[in-house]
C-alpha cells in the first residue's frame, strides 16, 4: 500500500514538473495549430475520461484528499496530472478550454461558437480593441461625434413608449462632472438589466451624439465595474482593458476574466524564433507578447507585442513557402537551348508591332528560366492591355524551337478562341501547328485534335483550364502557360507532370494584386512585371453617371459608333440565377435594338449560349460586323478587340472594383481615345467611394490595394479553398511592411539552414510544419 502510494504520487508529480517546462509543448504535434472539436487527436475520449476519473477516485481514497479537490483535477494527453498533496494541476496548450479556471462545460460551449477549443486557441483570441481605463473622459468634456469611454454612476433608468412599435430605454450616468444619457431602441428588457446595476459604477463606451436635450450615446457598450473598493483589484478598470469579440451569453467581464486566467499559462507557448533574430529585430519573447497583447501595461505596449506575433505568423508562412520553393527548384526540369538573339529576331519579324522594353525584359527573364535544368515557376503580372499575350507567344516559340510542345490555358472559351486566333496567325509563317480544344468542337474534331497532340504533330495546344487538364496526353510537353488565373496550386501543377519531368510553368495574371498578396498567394513563384503600356495608348476616360442620365450616355455611344468605333454594354449583374441573368441580357438587347439603336447593329453575348453561337457573335464583333455588343461578364477577362472604344457598365455598383477594372480593360487597347461609363446610384458611402476611385485612376495596382482595404482579402480572393491563408493576428493591409521583413529574414535563414535541421532551429521547423495547412501551403509529393 505504502509502496503503491508513493509510485503514483511520484509519477504524477514528475509529469507535472515536465509539463511546465516551456519547451514541453513542442514535443506534441499540433501544439499551436488550430483544431476542430471533432478531431480530438490527443484528447481522452469520454470513456477514457471516466476511467481516469475512477483512477483519481481511487487515488483519492488512498490519499484521503478532500473531495472538492477532485473536481479540479485535470486530465490531459491521456494522463492525469494531479498532485494530491498540493492540488496542482498542469496544462498543455492542447488542454481543452473547459479546464481553464472560470470556464467549465457550459461556457466551453459558448467559446466553441467562437472557435475556441483549446488553451492555445484562447491565447490567440486577441482583443478587438482596448480601452484606456486609467483615464476616462469627463462627461463635462464630451463632444458630439467623438467615440469615448466614460465612467460614472448609473442614476436613473426608464422605458418610454414613443410610438406604437417603438420603445426607448433611457438611462443616465453621472460622473460628478456631469451626466450623459444612454439610449437603447426597442429593447425594453434593458430596463430590468440596468435596474440591477443601478447606483453602481459603469464604464460606458460609444459615440457621443447631440440630442434635443443634451448629449447622449445610442446603444453604448457598457460594463458594470462595481464599487470603488473593488476597482483596484479588478481587471476591468484602472488599467488598459482589452475588449474581446464575444458571443451571445458571454459578457465582456466574464470573457476578460477567462482570458486573464488563460494567459497565466502563456509560458507554455514554445519560443520558436531564434534568439539572434529576436535580438536583432528587437522582438519580445512570445509569452511576453501574448501577455502584453491581452493585458498591456500601457497603450504603448500593445503594438510592439502585436508586431511580434504578426512577425512570427508571417515568418512561419514565408519559411513554409521558402521551403516549398526550394523543393520546386530542385525538381528535374528541361534545360532548353535558347539562342535569345535568333529567337528575338524571329519574333520581331512575326509580331505586328515593336515590343516594349518591358516586354523584351520579361521575355529574357522567361527564356533564362527555360534554359535551366529546373522547371520554371514564374508569375507574369501586367495590367490589362499591357501585352502579355506576345510574351506568352515568345515562350511558346522557344519551347517549340526545342521540339517541345506548349499548352496555354484560359479561364473562358472566348479567351481560348482568341488566343488560338492570335497564335495561329502568328505562327503560321513558321509552320507551327496550333490545336484548339474547346467545347464547341464535335467529338470527332476533339478526338482528332487530341490525337495530334498525343502524337506530337500538334505542337501548341490552346484550351480552357478544364479541357487541357482533363486527360489530354502530350507527347512532349515542355511548357504550360496559365492565363488569367488567381492561383495555380501545386496540385494543378502536378497534373501537368509529364513522364516524371515537370514542364516549365508560366502563370499570367491581369488582376494586379498588391505585393503583400503576391508574396502570400504566389510566394513560391518568381515574379516578372510588365510595367509599361504599348506606345500611343491614351488612358481610358472613366465617368460615373446616374441611371437618369442613361439617354445621354447612349447618345455618347452613338457618337463614337458614328466615328467608326465599337461599344460594349454590360448588363446588370443578377445573382439569383443564371436563367434570370440570361433573360435580363436578352431584354436589354431587345430594348436597345428596338428603342435606342434601331439603325445600329446590336449583338448579344451571354454565358448560356452554345459555344459555337458565342464564337460566332465574338467573331462578328471582332470583324466589325456589330457596332454594339450587349454582354454579361463573360467578356470580363482577356477579350481583345482594339477597335472597341466604349465600355458601358450598368448597375456598376454591383461589381467588385477589380472586376470593373477588368471590364474597363476591354477598351483602351488601341490609339483611339476610349471611354468607360459606370452607371449606378450607390446608396452606401463605400459604394460611392469605389466608383470614385475608378474615375480617378487607371492604375490597377492602386485599385487592387484600395479594393483590399475596402473589402479585405477574403472577400476578393475567396477563402481558404482558393488558397487564401488565414491569419490569426496579421492584417494583410496594415502589416504589409512587416511581411516584407519576414520574407527577407525567412529566406536569409533558409540560405544558412535550408531544411532547418540545426538543433537551434528545431522548434522553428516544427512550428513551420504545424502552420502549413493554415497558410494553404501544399506539400510537394
Ligand atoms: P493583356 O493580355 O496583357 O491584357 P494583350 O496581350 O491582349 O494584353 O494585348 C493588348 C493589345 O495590345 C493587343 O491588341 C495587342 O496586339 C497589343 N499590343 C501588345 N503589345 C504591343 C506593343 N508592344 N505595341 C503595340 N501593341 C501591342
Ligand atoms: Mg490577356
Amino acid at each position: 500500500m505504502e509502496q503503491e502510494r508513493s509510485t503514483h504520487l511520484g509519477s504524477a508529480t514528475n509529469r507535472f514538473v515536465d509539463s511546465v517546462q516551456p519547451g514541453d509543448a513542442s514535443d506534441e504535434d499540433g501544439a499551436s495549430a488550430p483544431r476542430c472539436p471533432d478531431a480530438p487527436q490527443n484528447q481522452p475520449t469520454d470513456g477514457a475520461y471516466r476511467y481516469q476519473h475512477l483512477q483519481v477516485r481511487m487515488l483519492h481514497a488512498i490519499l484521503c484528499v478532500r473531495p472538492q479537490a477532485l473536481s479540479s483535477c485535470h486530465i490531459g494527453r491521456g494522463r492525469v496530472y494531479f498532485d494530491g498533496m498540493t492540488g496542482v494541476r498542469s496544462y498543455t496548450l492542447e488542454t481543452e478550454v473547459k479546464y481553464i479556471k472560470g470556464v467549465g462545460e457550459k461556457v466551453a460551449q459558448l467559446l466553441a461558437k467562437l472557435n475556441l477549443y483549446t488553451l492555445n486557441d484562447l491565447l490567440y483570441h486577441l482583443p478587438r480593441r482596448y480601452e484606456d481605463r486609467t483615464r476616462f473622459r469627463l462627461i463635462r468634456h464630451a463632444r458630439p461625434g467623438e467615440a469615448a469611454t466614460f465612467s460614472g454612476q448609473l442614476v436613473t433608468v426608464d422605458n418610454l413608449k414613443v410610438r406604437q412599435n417603438m420603445t426607448l430605454t433611457k438611462a443616465y450616468i453621472d460622473d460628478g462632472s456631469g451626466a450623459i444619457e444612454l439610449v437603447w431602441y426597442n429593447q425594453p428588457y434593458m430596463k430590468d438589466v440596468l435596474l440591477r446595476v443601478r447606483h453602481r459604477r459603469l464604464v460606458v463606451y460609444g459615440v457621443v451624439k447631440e440630442s434635443g436635450w443634451g448629449l447622449q450615446i445610442e446603444t453604448p457598450e457598457w460594463e458594470d465595474i462595481g464599487d470603488e473598493e473593488e476597482m483596484d483589484t479588478l481587471l476591468h478598470a484602472n488599467r488598459v482593458v482589452p475588449i474581446y469579440p464575444l458571443t451571445e451569453g458571454l459578457g465582456q467581464k466574464r470573457m476578460r476574466q477567462i482570458m486573464y486566467n488563460a494567459i497565466q499559462h502563456a509560458h507554455l507557448l514554445p519560443e520558436v524564433l531564434p534568439r539572434t533574430l529576436r535580438d536583432r529585430l528587437q522582438l519580445m519573447p512570445i509569452h511576453e507578447a501574448i501577455q502584453q497583447v491581452h493585458f498591456p501595461d500601457s497603450m504603448e505596449h500593445i503594438e510592439p507585442a502585436r508586431q511580434r506575433l504578426v512577425f512570427e505568423e508571417f515568418f512561419l508562412m514565408q519559411l513554409g513557402i521558402g521551403m516549398q520553393r526550394q523543393q520546386l527548384m530542385q525538381e528535374r526540369g528541361i534545360a532548353m537551348q535558347i539562342d535569345a538573339e535568333r529567337l528575338m529576331q524571329r519574333l520581331r519579324q512575326l509580331a505586328p508591332f515593336e515590343l516594349t522594353n518591358a516586354q523584351k525584359r520579361v521575355i529574357q527573364e522567361i527564356w533564362a528560366d527555360m534554359a535551366r535544368p529546373h522547371p520554371m515557376n514564374r508569375l507574369l503580372q501586367g495590367d490589362v492591355g499591357s501585352g502579355k499575350t506576345i510574351v506568352a507567344a515568345a515562350a511558346i516559340m522557344a519551347a517549340v524551337d526545342n521540339q517541345y510542345q506548349a499548352a496555354i490555358m484560359a479561364p473562358t472559351e472566348i479567351l481560348a478562341e482568341q488566343h488560338y486566333l492570335v497564335l495561329h496567325r502568328l505562327f503560321q509563317p513558321l509552320g507551327i501547328t496550333v490545336e484548339l480544344l474547346v467545347g464547341r468542337l464535335t467529338p470527332r474534331q476533339r478526338r482528332q485534335a487530341r490525337e495530334r497532340i498525343a502524337t506530337g504533330r500538334g505542337m501548341v495546344a490552346v484550351g480552357t483550364h478544364a479541357l487541357i487538364q482533363e486527360g489530354v496526353e502530350f507527347a512532349r510537353l515542355g511548357l504550360a502557360i496559365i492565363d488569367e488565373q488567381h492561383r495555380f496550386g501545386v496540385l494543378q501543377r502536378a497534373a501537368l507532370r509529364d513522364k516524371g519531368i515537370m514542364p516549365h510553368v508560366l502563370v499570367m495574371t491581369a488582376t494586379p494584386i498588391p505585393r503583400t498578396l503576391t508574396l502570400t498567394l504566389y510566394g513560391e513563384l518568381d515574379v516578372s512585371i510588365l510595367d509599361e503600356m504599348p506606345p500611343g495608348r491614351k488612358p481610358v476616360k472613366t465617368h460615373w453617371k446616374l441611371p437618369e442620365e442613361r439617354l445621354k450616355v447612349y447618345a455618347g455611344v452613338r457618337k463614337l459608333v458614328e466615328q467608326g468605333r465599337q461599344a460594349y454594354i454590360i448588363c446588370p449583374l443578377i445573382d439569383e440565377s443564371d436563367k434570370l441573368q440570361v433573360r435580363a441580357a436578352e431584354q436589354m438587347a431587345e430594348h436597345l435594338r428596338k428603342d435606342v439603336f434601331p439603325d445600329l447593329r446590336v449583338g448579344l453575348l451571354h454565358g448560356r449560349m452554345k459555344p459555337a453561337e458565342k464564337e460566332a457573335v465574338m467573331e462578328a464583333f471582332r470583324a466589325g460586323e456589330l457596332d454594339i455588343l450587349v454582354s454579361t461578364t463573360v467578356i470580363e477577362v482577356g477579350v481583345d478587340v482594339p477597335n472597341a472604344a466604349v465600355m458601358v457598365v450598368e448597375d456598376a455598383d454591383r461589381f467588385g472594383l477589380a472586376q470593373l477594372h477588368q471590364l474597363r480593360g476591354r477598351v483602351g487597347r488601341s490609339e483611339h481615345q476610349s471611354f468607360c461609363v459606370l452607371i449606378a446610384n450607390p446608396k452606401s458611402e463605400e459604394g460611392q467611394r469605389r466608383l470614385e476611385i475608378l474615375t480617378r485612376t487607371n492604375n490597377g495596382f492602386l485599385i487592387a490595394e484600395e479594393d483590399l482595404r475596402l473589402r479585405g482579402p477574403g472577400e476578393i480572393y475567396g477563402t481558404r479553398q482558393s488558397g487564401m491563408p488565414s491569419f490569426r493576428v496579421a492584417d494583410l493591409v496594415k502589416d504589409m511592411r512587416l511581411l516584407e521583413v519576414a520574407r527577407q529574414e525567412a529566406f536569409r535563414l533558409l540560405e544558412q539552414d535550408p531544411d532547418l535541421t540545426r538543433p537551434e532551429h528545431q522548434p522553428l521547423r516544427e512550428a513551420v510544419m504545424r502552420a502549413r495547412h493554415r497558410f494553404a501551403i501544399a506539400t510537394v509529393s
